[in-house]
């Protein structure tokens, strides 16, 4: 039997059969990762696995984390180390997908103000100027990264009739063909996007890449998403840019100290704020929580990982 860490918060969506051949140590989000001689781990996106932890890990062939986004394990550590890194991908793609649609349309339409209208009893009826919002059709949708994500946001809005563009490193020439999506650079992204949704990883290249100066390139009326990770965004800025309406509003599933959310960013205007759920339905969580078991089960067979981070 090998000896592996799970977080415990996975217990409801695995079922036994994909544990067999495992000693289980559940371990739950607010322990501290313990010293030992487990042979895999499988942490939340929550769990930082770094030096210190491989250290106190000897035994340790697999971080098998449950996201596609792994900003919370040092790779470069772990390669050195000799311990495969394994994510999620793909199963993800649909639903966080369809969630940065779901803030696209509830920030374009203040659907938070709505609602808090409606709750309070203060509605006093129909009126052609309550709650005006931005009309998507001719408007302009713009993606930073066009990975899976991205493309899969991309491909939902011509049917929202939203033109689309895009900067990533590489051009998708598919992507391309089947959206009529046009690359453009940064600069270009910023000043013409009337929405712009955030759909790179963090990395020392993209952490902040939405700050002060690129948010006064953005139009006054623009909306800004982001379903990545909140690192990406220096919040400071983007909450005077929202209650100087620099810009037309801002739509968040996730924030650079998750679960703290700055006192000033919660009374913002025109945010529409979640609490990281983008993956979060019932089928994609449980694929999640089996492709990262499967991946250690792979490993521990003396097989290659089935999707790993480096190779
Ligand atoms: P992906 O397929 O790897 O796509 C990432 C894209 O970012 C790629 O197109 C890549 O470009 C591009 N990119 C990387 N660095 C860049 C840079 N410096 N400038 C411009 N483009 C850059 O990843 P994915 O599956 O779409 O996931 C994207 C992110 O979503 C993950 O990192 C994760 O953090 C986040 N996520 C969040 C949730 C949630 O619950 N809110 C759920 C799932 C995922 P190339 O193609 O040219 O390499």
């Amino acid at each position: 039997m090998h000896r592996v860490l799970i977080a415990s918060e996975l217990q409801g969506l695995l079922d036994q059969s994909q544990l067999a051949g495992l000693r289980i140590t559940w371990l739950h989000s607010n322990e501290p990762t313990p010293k030992g001689d487990w042979v895999a781990i499988v942490p939340l996106l929550t769990r930082w696995v770094g030096g210190t932890e491989l250290k106190n890990l000897p035994q340790l062939r697999i971080v098998a984390n449950v996201a596609v986004g792994y900003n919370n394990v040092d790779v470069v550590a772990a390669e050195i180390r000799g311990v495969l890194v394994t994510n999620t991908p793909d199963v993800l793609t649909d639903a966080t997908a369809d969630l940065t649609w779901a803030l696209i349309l509830a920030t374009a339409r203040r659907l938070p103000e709505a609602i808090d209208l409606v709750r309070s009893g203060k509605w006093i009826g129909w009126h052609p100027e309550q709650l005006l919002g931005m009309e998507l059709r001719g408007r302009t949708l713009g993606l930073l990264g066009a990975g899976r994500i991205g493309q899969a946001v991309g491909k939902r809005a011509p049917g929202f009739g939203l033109r689309v563009i895009y900067s990533a490193r590489t051009p998708k020439p598919e992507f391309e063909r089947q959206v009529g999506a046009v690359r453009v650079d940064l600069h270009q992204l910023l000043a013409e996007s009337d929405i712009l949704s955030l759909h790179v990883p963090v990395t020392p290249e993209t952490k902040g890449i939405i700050n002060a100066e690129r948010l006064a390139l953005m139009k006054p009326t623009a909306i800004l998403i982001n379903t990545s990770r909140g690192d990406l965004i220096r919040e400071s800025p983007l909450v005077v840019a929202l209650q100087e309406g620099r810009l037309g509003g801002a739509g968040l599933d996730v924030y650079a100290n998750e679960p703290a959310i700055s006192a000033h960013l919660l009374k913002a205007p025109r945010t529409v704020l979640l609490p990281h759920i983008g993956s979060a339905t019932e089928h994609t969580r449980r694929k999640m929580a089996g492709i990262a078991v499967a991946n250690v089960q792979a490993v521990l067979s003396g097989g290659p990982p089935l999707t790993p981070v480096y190779s």
